[in-house]
Protein backbone atom coordinates (compact mmCIF):
# COMPACT_ATOMS: atom_id res chain seq x y z
CA UNK A 1 0.00 0.00 0.00
CA UNK A 2 1.40 3.37 -1.06
CA UNK A 3 -0.97 5.73 -2.36
CA UNK A 4 -4.53 6.33 -0.33
CA UNK A 5 -6.91 8.36 -1.96
CA UNK A 6 -9.36 10.07 0.29
CA UNK A 7 -12.91 11.55 -0.74
CA UNK A 8 -16.06 13.33 0.90
CA UNK A 9 -19.47 12.18 -0.12
CA UNK A 10 -23.16 12.62 0.16
CA UNK A 11 -24.09 16.01 1.95
CA UNK A 12 -21.46 17.92 3.37
CA UNK A 13 -20.87 18.56 7.28
CA UNK A 14 -18.28 21.31 8.77
CA UNK A 15 -15.40 19.72 9.69
CA UNK A 16 -14.99 17.75 6.42
CA UNK A 17 -11.77 20.16 5.74
CA UNK A 18 -10.63 19.66 9.17
CA UNK A 19 -10.90 15.70 8.55
CA UNK A 20 -8.90 15.80 5.34
CA UNK A 21 -6.26 17.48 6.69
CA UNK A 22 -6.05 14.80 9.33
CA UNK A 23 -5.94 11.77 6.76
CA UNK A 24 -3.47 13.70 4.50
CA UNK A 25 -1.13 14.78 7.17
CA UNK A 26 -0.90 11.53 9.27
CA UNK A 27 -0.98 9.51 5.76
CA UNK A 28 2.07 11.44 4.93
CA UNK A 29 3.34 11.07 8.79
CA UNK A 30 3.56 7.03 7.82
CA UNK A 31 5.17 7.69 4.90
CA UNK A 32 2.41 6.96 1.98
CA UNK A 33 1.28 9.53 -1.04
CA UNK A 34 -2.38 10.91 -0.78
CA UNK A 35 -4.65 11.86 -3.45
CA UNK A 36 -7.58 13.81 -3.50
CA UNK A 37 -10.68 12.61 -5.58
CA UNK A 38 -12.91 15.35 -5.85
CA UNK A 39 -17.06 15.49 -5.79
CA UNK A 40 -17.06 12.06 -4.35
CA UNK A 41 -17.72 8.71 -6.20
CA UNK A 42 -18.66 11.27 -9.23
CA UNK A 43 -14.94 12.72 -9.20
CA UNK A 44 -13.83 8.61 -9.09
CA UNK A 45 -15.67 8.19 -12.15
CA UNK A 46 -14.48 10.77 -13.85
CA UNK A 47 -11.01 10.99 -13.02
CA UNK A 48 -11.14 14.25 -10.96
CA UNK A 49 -8.17 13.15 -8.67
CA UNK A 50 -5.69 15.38 -7.74
CA UNK A 51 -2.15 15.25 -5.29
CA UNK A 52 -2.63 16.30 -1.96
CA UNK A 53 0.81 17.66 0.26
CA UNK A 54 1.04 19.31 3.44
CA UNK A 55 0.46 22.17 1.97
CA UNK A 56 -2.51 20.99 -0.10
CA UNK A 57 -4.45 21.12 3.50
CA UNK A 58 -3.00 24.61 5.23
CA UNK A 59 -5.33 27.07 6.03
CA UNK A 60 -8.50 24.69 5.87
CA UNK A 61 -9.29 23.22 9.49
CA UNK A 62 -11.23 26.35 10.62
CA UNK A 63 -13.51 26.14 7.01
CA UNK A 64 -17.12 24.36 6.56
CA UNK A 65 -18.07 22.80 3.78
CA UNK A 66 -15.01 20.49 2.05
CA UNK A 67 -12.60 22.02 -0.20
CA UNK A 68 -12.64 18.80 -2.44
CA UNK A 69 -16.24 19.32 -3.44
CA UNK A 70 -19.09 16.62 -2.22
CA UNK A 71 -21.62 15.48 -4.49
CA UNK A 72 -24.18 12.41 -4.97
CA UNK A 73 -23.71 10.00 -8.02
CA UNK A 74 -26.46 7.99 -9.68
CA UNK A 75 -23.84 6.15 -11.91
CA UNK A 76 -21.66 4.46 -9.06
CA UNK A 77 -24.78 2.60 -7.97
CA UNK A 78 -24.74 0.88 -11.23
CA UNK A 79 -21.78 -1.74 -11.70
CA UNK A 80 -20.78 -0.38 -14.87
CA UNK A 81 -20.54 2.91 -12.75
CA UNK A 82 -18.08 1.45 -10.56
CA UNK A 83 -15.98 -0.13 -13.23
CA UNK A 84 -15.22 3.15 -14.51
CA UNK A 85 -14.48 4.10 -11.43
CA UNK A 86 -12.20 1.50 -10.93
CA UNK A 87 -10.30 2.34 -13.91
CA UNK A 88 -9.49 5.58 -12.62
CA UNK A 89 -8.12 3.85 -9.22
CA UNK A 90 -6.19 2.03 -11.23
CA UNK A 91 -4.70 4.92 -13.52
CA UNK A 92 -4.12 6.97 -10.00
CA UNK A 93 -2.66 4.08 -8.69
CA UNK A 94 -4.20 4.43 -5.68
CA UNK A 95 -4.19 1.55 -3.33
CA UNK A 96 -6.25 2.22 -0.72
CA UNK A 97 -9.66 4.76 0.13
CA UNK A 98 -10.77 6.99 3.39
CA UNK A 99 -14.23 8.09 2.52
CA UNK A 100 -15.38 10.45 4.28
CA UNK A 101 -19.42 10.65 4.43
CA UNK A 102 -22.91 8.66 5.51
CA UNK A 103 -24.49 5.10 5.61
CA UNK A 104 -24.70 5.47 1.73
CA UNK A 105 -21.07 6.40 1.23
CA UNK A 106 -20.17 3.78 3.09
CA UNK A 107 -22.52 1.32 1.85
CA UNK A 108 -20.97 2.34 -1.66
CA UNK A 109 -17.23 1.84 -0.46
CA UNK A 110 -18.48 -1.57 1.05
CA UNK A 111 -19.62 -2.43 -2.62
CA UNK A 112 -16.52 -1.44 -4.42
CA UNK A 113 -14.29 -3.42 -1.88
CA UNK A 114 -16.27 -6.53 -2.49
CA UNK A 115 -16.25 -6.14 -6.15
CA UNK A 116 -12.71 -4.85 -6.75
CA UNK A 117 -10.67 -5.53 -3.33
CA UNK A 118 -9.48 -1.90 -3.03
CA UNK A 119 -9.32 -1.77 0.89
CA UNK A 120 -12.06 1.51 2.53
CA UNK A 121 -12.15 2.73 5.53
CA UNK A 122 -15.28 5.43 6.26
CA UNK A 123 -15.39 8.04 8.50
CA UNK A 124 -18.42 9.49 9.66
CA UNK A 125 -19.30 12.83 8.05
CA UNK A 126 -22.74 14.13 8.47
CA UNK A 127 -24.53 16.54 10.75
CA UNK A 128 -27.58 14.47 11.24
CA UNK A 129 -25.57 12.48 14.03
CA UNK A 130 -27.79 9.55 12.70
CA UNK A 131 -24.44 7.00 12.54
CA UNK A 132 -24.38 4.16 14.40
CA UNK A 133 -20.72 3.00 15.56
CA UNK A 134 -19.77 6.45 16.78
CA UNK A 135 -21.31 8.65 19.65
CA UNK A 136 -20.68 12.18 17.04
CA UNK A 137 -20.21 12.63 13.80
CA UNK A 138 -18.76 15.11 12.31
CA UNK A 139 -20.52 18.31 11.74
CA UNK A 140 -23.16 17.62 13.94
CA UNK A 141 -21.67 19.51 17.15
CA UNK A 142 -21.33 22.70 14.74
CA UNK A 143 -24.93 22.36 13.67
CA UNK A 144 -26.45 22.60 17.04
CA UNK A 145 -24.69 25.22 17.74
CA UNK A 146 -25.79 27.08 14.87
CA UNK A 147 -29.51 25.82 15.56
CA UNK A 148 -28.64 27.14 19.19
CA UNK A 149 -27.82 30.51 18.20
CA UNK A 150 -30.80 31.07 15.64
CA UNK A 151 -32.91 29.91 18.76
CA UNK A 152 -31.42 32.50 21.37
CA UNK A 153 -32.09 35.05 18.49
CA UNK A 154 -35.71 34.03 17.60
CA UNK A 155 -36.58 33.92 21.83
CA UNK A 156 -35.49 37.63 22.10
CA UNK A 157 -38.83 38.09 19.43
CA UNK A 158 -40.75 35.38 21.03
CA UNK A 159 -40.35 36.77 24.05
CA UNK A 160 -40.98 40.69 23.19
CA UNK A 161 -44.23 40.00 21.01
CA UNK A 162 -45.50 37.42 23.28
CA UNK A 163 -45.71 34.57 20.80
CA UNK A 164 -45.07 31.18 19.90
CA UNK A 165 -42.13 30.18 17.45
CA UNK A 166 -41.82 26.70 16.12
CA UNK A 167 -38.54 26.14 15.03
CA UNK A 168 -37.30 23.51 12.54
CA UNK A 169 -33.93 21.69 12.15
CA UNK A 170 -32.57 19.46 10.51
CA UNK A 171 -31.81 15.52 11.00
CA UNK A 172 -33.41 13.74 8.29
CA UNK A 173 -35.30 10.90 9.98
CA UNK A 174 -33.81 11.19 13.26
CA UNK A 175 -34.15 13.48 16.12
CA UNK A 176 -30.74 14.08 17.48
CA UNK A 177 -30.19 17.57 16.32
CA UNK A 178 -33.81 18.76 17.57
CA UNK A 179 -33.87 17.00 21.15
CA UNK A 180 -30.39 18.51 22.04
CA UNK A 181 -31.17 22.23 20.69
CA UNK A 182 -34.20 21.86 22.83
CA UNK A 183 -32.56 21.38 25.77
CA UNK A 184 -30.05 23.86 25.22
CA UNK A 185 -31.98 26.09 24.15
CA UNK A 186 -34.72 26.08 27.03
CA UNK A 187 -37.69 25.04 24.64
CA UNK A 188 -41.41 23.97 25.68
CA UNK A 189 -40.94 20.98 23.60
CA UNK A 190 -38.90 19.00 21.04
CA UNK A 191 -40.98 17.32 18.60
CA UNK A 192 -38.58 14.07 17.33
CA UNK A 193 -39.26 11.05 15.21
CA UNK A 194 -38.29 8.81 17.70
CA UNK A 195 -41.20 9.80 20.47
CA UNK A 196 -44.58 9.40 19.08
CA UNK A 197 -46.56 10.73 21.90
CA UNK A 198 -44.35 14.24 21.91
CA UNK A 199 -47.94 16.06 19.95
CA UNK A 200 -50.10 14.89 22.89
CA UNK A 201 -47.86 16.18 25.63
CA UNK A 202 -47.15 19.58 24.01
CA UNK A 203 -50.91 20.01 23.11
CA UNK A 204 -51.65 19.22 27.14
CA UNK A 205 -48.68 21.82 28.19
CA UNK A 206 -50.44 24.15 25.85
CA UNK A 207 -53.86 23.84 27.56
CA UNK A 208 -52.11 24.52 30.54
CA UNK A 209 -50.99 27.54 29.47
CA UNK A 210 -52.65 30.22 31.38
CA UNK A 211 -51.78 28.27 35.22
CA UNK A 212 -48.16 28.33 33.76
CA UNK A 213 -47.96 31.63 33.31
CA UNK A 214 -46.33 31.58 29.77
CA UNK A 215 -46.14 34.02 27.83
CA UNK A 216 -44.18 32.80 24.77
CA UNK A 217 -42.72 29.59 23.69
CA UNK A 218 -40.64 28.04 21.62
CA UNK A 219 -41.10 24.18 20.14
CA UNK A 220 -38.50 22.55 17.95
CA UNK A 221 -39.38 20.41 15.63
CA UNK A 222 -37.40 17.72 13.83
CA UNK A 223 -37.76 17.99 9.90
CA UNK A 224 -38.75 13.97 10.19
CA UNK A 225 -41.07 14.32 12.88
CA UNK A 226 -44.30 12.43 11.58
CA UNK A 227 -46.13 15.91 12.22
CA UNK A 228 -45.03 16.85 9.12
CA UNK A 229 -42.82 19.96 10.05
CA UNK A 230 -43.23 23.53 11.23
CA UNK A 231 -45.79 24.79 8.47
CA UNK A 232 -47.84 21.65 8.93
CA UNK A 233 -47.87 21.70 12.52
CA UNK A 234 -48.06 25.75 12.78
CA UNK A 235 -51.79 24.82 11.15
CA UNK A 236 -52.45 21.95 13.69
CA UNK A 237 -51.54 24.27 16.63
CA UNK A 238 -53.46 27.01 14.95
CA UNK A 239 -56.63 25.11 15.19
CA UNK A 240 -56.29 23.79 18.63
CA UNK A 241 -55.36 27.44 19.83
CA UNK A 242 -56.99 30.05 17.37
CA UNK A 243 -55.77 32.45 20.62
CA UNK A 244 -52.04 31.80 20.10
CA UNK A 245 -49.95 34.06 17.90
CA UNK A 246 -47.60 30.95 16.11
CA UNK A 247 -44.98 31.73 13.82
CA UNK A 248 -42.55 29.11 11.98
CA UNK A 249 -39.21 29.72 11.47
CA UNK A 250 -37.05 26.45 9.20
CA UNK A 251 -33.46 27.09 9.90
CA UNK A 252 -32.68 24.52 6.62
CA UNK A 253 -29.10 24.72 5.01
CA UNK A 254 -28.09 28.06 7.45
CA UNK A 255 -27.25 24.71 9.88
CA UNK A 256 -24.99 22.58 7.33
CA UNK A 257 -22.43 25.65 6.63
CA UNK A 258 -20.19 27.72 8.93
CA UNK A 259 -16.77 27.32 10.46
CA UNK A 260 -16.41 24.12 12.80
CA UNK A 261 -16.62 24.31 16.43
CA UNK A 262 -14.02 22.97 18.14
CA UNK A 263 -15.15 20.05 19.11
CA UNK A 264 -16.00 18.92 15.51
CA UNK A 265 -12.52 20.06 14.91
CA UNK A 266 -11.06 17.55 17.46
CA UNK A 267 -13.38 15.06 16.32
CA UNK A 268 -12.35 15.56 12.70
CA UNK A 269 -8.77 15.05 13.23
CA UNK A 270 -9.24 12.22 16.06
CA UNK A 271 -10.85 10.29 13.22
CA UNK A 272 -8.79 11.17 10.12
CA UNK A 273 -5.54 9.75 11.96
CA UNK A 274 -7.69 6.81 13.09
CA UNK A 275 -8.71 6.17 9.46
CA UNK A 276 -4.86 5.63 8.74
CA UNK A 277 -3.78 3.69 11.45
CA UNK A 278 -6.96 1.37 10.62
CA UNK A 279 -6.20 0.96 6.96
CA UNK A 280 -2.06 0.53 8.50
CA UNK A 281 -3.64 -2.32 10.83
CA UNK A 282 -4.96 -4.00 8.01
CA UNK A 283 -8.80 -2.92 8.26
CA UNK A 284 -10.95 -2.88 6.11
CA UNK A 285 -14.63 -1.87 4.77
CA UNK A 286 -15.05 -0.94 8.48
CA UNK A 287 -16.00 2.85 9.53
CA UNK A 288 -13.75 4.00 12.35
CA UNK A 289 -15.91 6.14 15.63
CA UNK A 290 -15.16 7.26 19.00
CA UNK A 291 -17.31 5.64 21.43
CA UNK A 292 -16.66 6.32 25.19
CA UNK A 293 -14.35 8.69 24.15
CA UNK A 294 -11.74 5.94 22.25
CA UNK A 295 -11.67 4.51 19.02
CA UNK A 296 -13.97 2.21 17.61
CA UNK A 297 -13.91 0.38 14.13
CA UNK A 298 -17.27 -0.92 13.18
CA UNK A 299 -17.93 -3.01 10.05
CA UNK A 300 -19.66 -1.64 6.82
CA UNK A 301 -22.62 -3.90 7.16
CA UNK A 302 -23.10 -3.65 10.91
CA UNK A 303 -22.89 0.28 10.90
CA UNK A 304 -25.40 0.27 7.62
CA UNK A 305 -27.58 -2.33 9.38
CA UNK A 306 -28.04 -0.96 13.05
CA UNK A 307 -30.10 1.87 14.01
CA UNK A 308 -28.36 4.70 16.29
CA UNK A 309 -31.13 5.25 19.22
CA UNK A 310 -31.66 8.22 20.58
CA UNK A 311 -31.55 8.20 24.69
CA UNK A 312 -35.01 8.00 26.42
CA UNK A 313 -33.57 9.55 29.16
CA UNK A 314 -32.61 12.48 27.06
CA UNK A 315 -36.41 12.49 26.16
CA UNK A 316 -37.61 12.39 29.81
CA UNK A 317 -35.07 15.38 30.51
CA UNK A 318 -36.44 17.74 27.73
CA UNK A 319 -39.89 17.03 29.53
CA UNK A 320 -39.49 17.78 32.77
CA UNK A 321 -37.12 21.26 31.80
CA UNK A 322 -40.30 21.97 30.05
CA UNK A 323 -42.98 21.63 33.02
P1 LIG B 1 -25.69 11.96 3.97
O1 LIG B 1 -25.87 11.38 5.34
O2 LIG B 1 -25.12 13.31 4.01
O3 LIG B 1 -26.90 11.85 3.09
P2 LIG B 1 -24.70 9.67 2.56
O4 LIG B 1 -23.34 9.14 2.37
O5 LIG B 1 -25.68 8.77 3.28
O6 LIG B 1 -24.54 11.08 3.28
P3 LIG B 1 -26.03 9.28 0.02
O7 LIG B 1 -26.55 10.26 -0.95
O8 LIG B 1 -26.99 8.29 0.59
O9 LIG B 1 -25.32 10.13 1.17
O10 LIG B 1 -24.84 8.46 -0.65
C1 LIG B 1 -23.74 9.13 -1.25
C2 LIG B 1 -23.36 8.42 -2.50
O11 LIG B 1 -22.96 7.07 -2.19
C3 LIG B 1 -24.49 8.24 -3.51
O12 LIG B 1 -24.68 9.38 -4.31
C4 LIG B 1 -23.98 7.06 -4.33
O13 LIG B 1 -23.05 7.48 -5.29
C5 LIG B 1 -23.27 6.22 -3.27
N1 LIG B 1 -24.20 5.15 -2.85
C6 LIG B 1 -25.21 5.25 -1.97
N2 LIG B 1 -25.88 4.08 -1.87
C7 LIG B 1 -25.28 3.24 -2.74
C8 LIG B 1 -25.52 1.90 -3.14
N3 LIG B 1 -26.53 1.18 -2.62
N4 LIG B 1 -24.71 1.35 -4.06
C9 LIG B 1 -23.70 2.06 -4.59
N5 LIG B 1 -23.42 3.33 -4.27
C10 LIG B 1 -24.20 3.93 -3.35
Amino acid sequence: MKTIGVYTSGGDAPGMNACIRSVVRTAIYHGFKVKGIQRGYAGMISGDIINLSRNSVANIIQRGGTFLKTARSEEFRTKEGRAEAYEQILKHEIDALVCIGGDGSYTGAGLFYEEFGIPCVGIPGTIDNDLFGTDYTIGYDTAVNTALDAIDRIRDTAHSHERVFIVEVMGRDAGFIALDVAIAGGAEAALIPEDLNDMEGLTQQFSRRDKRKKSFSIVVVAEGDEQGGALVLEKKLHELFPELKIRSTILGHVQRGGSPSARDRVLASRLGAAAIDALLAGETAICVGIVNNDVSYTPFAEAIGSHKSISPQMIELAKILAI
